[in-house]
């Protein structure tokens, strides 16, 4: 049986959301949630149940929420739509930030925006002294954080970061996209005025996603349409798919401490293991971290041949980010957190989910001790382990 263990790039659709999507996918509700007839006000209803538990699942109102196509377009729309608002403001970025903020930064930086990077400490967490020297050397505007990186699974110290981000007067973006769903997260509790999600990471569809924009806050619409999501998201809605993403959330509302204790019996089995091979580094090791990620390096062994050949073994993981497979460039994240090169380059991460199980962990341990080992045995002073 072929094991899936990349559940942090994507998650598959659970059965019970899809059975949920299918009467909106052609009959009974085909209706624009636009139209004032009944097909309509069918629709609208659908898309306003839907908003609510979504909203629910970080403590947000629903009246605050906006859906898009994904964590991108949402994470695009809320520095974008901040930039375009209040031009001329500085906007800093964790240096750790997936690229669906990097690239929107780096693109306002092509604009004219000061955009600056904010390091991090050897574990991944943001170095609150550096943001606060940041935050002190002139005005900003707006402070970008995950809540949770999707290569380690770090987690970042949301409320003391926006304590100083509010404490200077900025806004704070969090991308949720990988916390929520895995553990509790809460948009007042979080101090964030914006928050990213998207509902393929917790078994809903892809496609579809969510900015989450506090009433204090206004934005400019990036795309421009009919007026849909109080104009801020022109364009009909995705009908389907937010409903989709209204049963996951429900879903993963209710299951989340079940679903996190079972992924973090999984992730000490495998660090167990892992600690057993000489010379494997759990990347962000002694950091809070979510439970179901693990990522390692194994040093002198190149990521893409340990990958390779887990595939081959029939079991799925990814190197890094699965947005920037096909790269040989080591993962950003990694050379923030001032890990060298070379072992950047070997790195692996195993994102467990709902359905993986202690012996598909074994599974893994066996087949990725054996790889290692017949690398070493084919090139001998390839590789410092076993
Ligand atoms: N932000 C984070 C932290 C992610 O992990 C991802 C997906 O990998 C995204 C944003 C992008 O979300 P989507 O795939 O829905 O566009």
């Amino acid at each position: 049986m072929p094991i899936y263990f990349d559940n942090n790039a994507t998650t598959p659709l659970d059965p019970r959301v899809l059975e949920g999507m299918l009467p909106y996918l052609s009959d009974p509700v085909y209706g624009n949630p636009s139209s004032v007839h009944r097909y309509g006000r069918a629709a609208r209803h659908a898309l306003d149940v839907a908003r609510e538990q979504v909203a629910q699942l970080v403590g947000a109102e629903a009246s605050q929420l906006t859906f898009t196509s994904g964590g991108t377009e949402a994470d695009n729309l809320a520095l974008k739509g901040f930039a375009a608002r209040q031009p001329g403001q500085r906007i800093l970025v964790n240096a750790t930030e997936h690229a669906a903020v990097i690239e929107p930064a780096q693109a306002l930086s092509r604009q004219g925006v000061q955009v600056d990077f904010i390091p991090v400490d050897d574990r991944g967490r943001v170095d609150l002294q550096a943001l606060e020297k940041e935050l002190a050397r002139g005005k900003v505007g707006l402070v970008a954080v995950m809540a949770a990186n999707n290569e380690t699974g770090v987690l970042q110290d949301i409320p003391a970061i926006s304590r100083c981000v509010r404490d200077a007067g900025a806004v704070l973006h969090c991308d949720a996209v990988q916390i929520a769903g895995k553990l509790p997260f809460d948009m007042q509790g979080s101090g964030a005025q914006l928050v990213t999600l998207s509902a393929h990471k917790i078994y809903g569809p892809r496609g579809i996603g969510a900015l989450i924009v506090d009433k204090t806050l206004e934005l400019d619409a990036t795309q421009q349409g009919g007026g849909q999501e109080r104009g801020l998201r022109g364009g009909t809605e995705n009908l389907a798919g937010i409903v989709g993403f209204g049963l996951a959330a429900d879903l993963a509302r209710q299951e989340l401490n079940a679903r996190a204790s079972h992924a973090r019996t999984l992730r000490d089995r495998l660090e167990a293991g892992l600690r057993r091979v000489p010379g494997t580094v759990i990347f962000g090791d002694g950091a809070e971290r979510l439970p179901n990620t693990v990522q390692f390096g194994t040093p002198g062994f190149e990521s893409e041949t340990l990958l390779m050949s887990l595939d081959r073994k029939g079991i799925a993981v990814s190197s890094g980010s699965a947005c920037h497979s096909g790269k040989t460039e080591p993962s950003h994240v990694l050379l923030a957190m001032g890990v060298p090169r070379e072992l950047a380059l070997s790195a692996i991460r195993v994102s467990f989910g709902q359905s993986n199980t202690i012996a598909e962990v074994d599974r893994f341990l066996e087949v990725f001790e054996g790889i290692v080992r017949g690398i070493s045995a084919a090139i001998p002073n390839r590789g410092s382990v076993l």
